[in-house]
């Protein structure tokens, strides 16, 4: 690897990080529904305002230990792994697309799907200005990404979005409205191929945690949990590496 790509690595990793925390803090506020535009960060517990070396990503985390630098109260660990989730889909992004438009532009959706994935978790609901906010990029992604075909993203946007929503109208409530616009949208931004794997991926990691918590008694049958945040994994695991993972699964049979 070349040392200006490895400046690069470093960079998008740092860059990742700082807007992961900064994604995570702003859907935790709209949760409790502060202005996250305004006031400093600080301790959910004591209210002290945190220093700016107190603010940096994983690494105050790791340093502090995990607690609050005045009352000693337990800092969640969503923090440094909202991070984290941030700063290696940044990196990948990178390591995928190399030096051509589709890096910044795929570390853009990375950064709105953390967004949509956090506030989705927090409030069961997804923001429809980050829906809307996506939208510029799938557009974008046309000129970024020429060898995905329109009419490949045009099956995409249907794809998984119209039997979601006809699902959606004989079960009621079997998907959120938003699901159905993102995976639209997404499926737009990937063409058909990976938004079929995006939405496998969001159904198998999905439907594993559901069982999980109904096995341990958590939620009963018929009650709602948030899907969104499988979608976006999806989506960001088929983004960076659903050719690898098409061509390999293909591999198995031969094809
Ligand atoms: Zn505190």
């Amino acid at each position: 690897m070349e040392p200006v790509e490895i400046i690069i690595l470093v960079f998008s990793c740092a860059l990742g990080a700082c807007m992961g925390s900064f994604v995570n803090a702003a859907a935790l506020r709209a949760a409790k529904k502060e202005s996250f535009v305004r006031g400093r960060s600080k301790c959910p517990e004591c209210g002290k305002t945190l220093r700016w070396f107190e603010l940096i990503p994983v690494v105050s985390w790791l340093a502090l230990r995990g607690r609050c630098r005045g009352c000693k109260a337990r800092i969640s660990p969503r923090y440094p792994l909202a991070e984290v989730a941030c700063a290696l889909p940044a990196a990948l992004c990178f390591i995928r697309y190399r030096f051509s438009l589709m890096t910044p532009l795929a570390f853009c959706v990375c950064v709105l799907l953390l967004a949509v994935a956090l506030t989705d978790m927090e409030t069961m609901e997804i923001p429809g200005v980050l829906i809307l906010a996506l939208i510029p990029f799938a557009a974008g992604a046309v000129w970024a990404q020429p060898d995905v075909t329109l009419l490949g993203r045009g099956i995409g946007l249907a794809a998984v979005s119209v039997p979601m929503l006809a699902l959606a109208l004989i079960i009621s409530g079997a998907f959120g409205e938003r699901d159905i616009e993102l995976m639209a949208v997404c499926g737009f931004l990937l063409g058909w191929q990976n938004t079929l794997l995006a939405f496998f991926l969001a159904v198998l990691t999905g439907g594993g945690y559901a069982m999980t918590l109904m096995l341990r008694g958590k939620k009963g049958r018929g009650e709602h949990m948030a899907f969104g945040p499988h979608l976006c994994a999806g989506v960001t695991v088929a983004m960076l590496f659903g050719k690898e993972i098409i061509s390999g699964y293909l591999g198995l049979f031969g094809l």
